[in-house]
Parts: structure tokens; sequence; C-alpha cells
């Protein structure tokens, strides 16, 4: 989608650092971390948001969270633990309208969260 940038991202028309991508799905390194570990996997294709999953996108979050714990073993978290988020709209600080799980690790991890 014009003037996304994770759709940029995705591709390959702006910078990111890549950590895990495959077709359908990209993982890159938050430009601003909160955590050690802060990941964001993406779909390619561009989504709004969780809200805006379609019974036929089911393998693509299937897909979503496998990456994510692929990018968890890879960056060392998987056994210690991690947690994945994703905000949906205003209330949840959603600022980027582009489906993005977070992967937070190598942290001890608050709750309930800000
Ligand atoms: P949200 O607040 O929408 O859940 O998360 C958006 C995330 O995207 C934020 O953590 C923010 O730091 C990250 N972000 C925003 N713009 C860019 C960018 O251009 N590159 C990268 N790598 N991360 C971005
Ligand atoms: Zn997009």
């Amino acid at each position: 989608m014009k003037g996304c940038v994770f759709c940029d991202i995705a591709e390959g028309r702006a910078p990111a650092t890549i950590v895990l991508e495959d077709p359908e799905v990209v993982a890159f390194r938050d430009l601003n971390p909160q955590a050690p570990v802060h990941v964001l996997v993406i779909p390619r294709r561009h989504i709004g948001s969780a809200a805006d999953l379609t019974e036929a996108d089911d393998p693509l979050w299937g897909r979503m969270l496998r990456t994510a714990r692929s990018v968890a073993e890879q960056e060392g978290v998987a056994d210690r633990g991690y947690r994945l988020v994703t905000n949906i709209g205003r209330e949840s600080g959603q600022t980027v309208e582009h489906l993005h799980l977070h992967l937070l690790g190598g942290r001890r991890m608050t709750w309930p969260p800000g």
C-alpha cells in the first residue's frame, strides 16, 4: 500500500535489519527497541491489523506465529521465554497500520503491560 512504511520494508523500498523472511512473511528489528530482542513480524501483504484478518488468512496468521517462534530460537530467547504482542487500534497504542507482531525478549517482562 502506498505510504505504508511496512509495505515499503516488505518490498525492499525502505531499509530494515531483516532477521528472517519467506515469500509471505518478513521479520525485522524494531527501530526503537523496547527490549534486548525486539523484532517485528509482518505479512508482506498489507493488512491493517489483526482485526482485519479473514478466515482465508488463517494460514498466514499461523505462519506469522511460527516465524516468531523461529526468530525467538534464532535470537536465543526461546528457552527463557518472550512476549508476542499485536496492538489493534488507537487505545492499544498501534502507530503503524500494517499488521505486526512484536516479539519482545531478553529481559523480564512485567504484567500488566503499560
Ligand atoms: P505499534 O505501536 O504500531 O504496535 O508498533 C509500531 C512499531 O514499529 C514501533 O515499535 C516502532 O518503533 C516501529 N517502527 C516504526 N517505524 C519503523 C521503521 O521505519 N522501521 C522499523 N524497523 N521499525 C519501525
Ligand atoms: Zn502496509
